[in-house]
């Protein structure tokens, strides 16, 4: 490697002087090679910092054979000396989250043996999936013991140890590595081969939430929020929680308890509407002719009711006894019901007529049709 990683000597560095070792052009771009920068290529689950190079937004920043590529949009000139910039913003908060992401891993394979075999850092959300179906309450017990890891606020170890100690040493992610292999150690909590950057202490890291796990390919999937990125998602819960509590005038404690009782009135008034809806059906079919064909158009009506109106003329009258409803498409959907004679075919016959699709059994059979009013009134009264 022909530059100097200051990250690598001070994490918290954020601008630096770099002389241009070489530019060359990269699909499109110009990738700039310097003797030193503060930029982190992507690696190690980490997406590559941002920031500004000789006045040009960098746009990616990407190790390749041994050299640390900056892409930029237009040229620079190799032997210039330029100075870079880091978007400090974005940078500390992979670094939390990469911290926090060793701690919670640390914990949960110490607790349950759950080994972290993938780990995600997108721009938004930061995922670690683990080989262990960890319980909702499980989860809750490592986030307990990875907040007091950073309330202890413990400096964050970086080590290189030789090939001896590392075979003696007992860390996570333990495979044939090649070359020389860094240890990141945050004591009590967790220790790893890791090319990422960390935060200085643990208290850095800030809040860590876990969020409720997911099954995933036998284990789970946990999302982890650090930092200002949990008081955001606590923030937009708590707005929530709080327009929830508005409109149902409960206190924000009880919302789950109110949605509860909300949601059983409302199954009783369902109830309700239907026993009433049924005595008013047979309040119609009374007025209706005990014979013969009959094509009542009825506004309104789901297609439950719809089912439940036809079946209750069907019942007490002789004859084909036919409901429909218009749909807000124009169409009017349909059922029909009728003991003694078999539906399909006759169903079957006004689809083609009508436009329509459907069908059900014997008695009682179910669609719609492209069709108006008047012409389904002529085709039922001519049957
Ligand atoms: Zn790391």
């Amino acid at each position: 490697m022909r530059t100097i990683l200051l990250y690598r000597q001070d994490v918290c560095r954020t601008e630096f002087t770099a002389q241009v070792l070489s530019c060359e052009e990269y699909k499109g771009r110009y990738a700039v090679e310097l003797d030193q920068t503060c930029f982190y290529p992507e690696g190690g689950g980490q997406p590559a910092d941002r920031g500004v190079l000789d006045g040009q937004a960098v746009l990616h920043v990407k190790e390749d054979a041994e050299r640390v590529l900056h892409l930029v949009e237009k040229p620079v000139e190799a032997g210039k000396t330029v100075e870079g910039k880091i978007d400090w913003d974005f940078r500390f908060c992979q670094m939390q989250h990469h911290t926090g992401e060793h701690i919670v891993s640390g914990i949960a394979h110490r607790l349950f043996g759950a080994d972290n075999v993938g780990f995600h850092m997108g721009e938004e959300l930061v995922t670690i999936d683990l080989t262990v179906e960890l319980t909702a309450e499980q989860v809750r017990e490592v986030e307990y013991l990875a907040n007091a890891v950073v309330q202890k606020n413990i400096p964050v170890e970086e080590s290189f140890p030789d090939a001896d100690a590392l075979k003696a040493l007992d860390y996570r992610s333990k495979k044939e590595l090649e070359g020389q292999v860094r240890i990141i150690t945050v004591p009590s909590a967790d220790c790893c081969a890791c090319c990422g950057t960390h935060v200085v202490t643990t208290g850095q890291v800030g809040m860590i939430k876990l969020l409720q796990p997911q099954k995933y390919k036998g284990g789970v999937r946990i999302t982890v929020l650090c930092g200002q990125r949990a008081l955001a998602d606590y923030n937009a819960k708590d707005q929530s929680v709080m327009d929830i509590s508005h409109q149902l005038s409960a206190p924000p404690a009880g919302v789950a308890q109110a949605v509860r009782q909300q949601a059983a009135q409302l199954e009783e008034l369902k109830l309700k509407l239907a026993e009433t809806q049924d005595k008013l059906f047979g309040y119609m079919v009374e007025g209706l002719a005990p014979e013969g064909t009959i094509c009542l158009f009825e506004e309104g009506l789901a297609p439950n009711d719809l089912r439940r109106l036809a079946a209750m003329m069907g019942e007490r009258r002789n004859g084909i006894s036919a409901v429909f409803c218009s749909a807000e498409d124009g169409s009017h959907r349909y059922a029909v019901c009728c003991h003694g004679t078999d539906l399909r075919p006759l169903c079957k016959a006004w689809n083609q007529a009508l436009n329509g699709r459907g069908g059900g059994d014997k008695a009682l059979v179910q669609g719609s049709v492209r069709a108006d009013r008047k012409a389904i009134e002529d085709y039922f009264a001519a049957l």
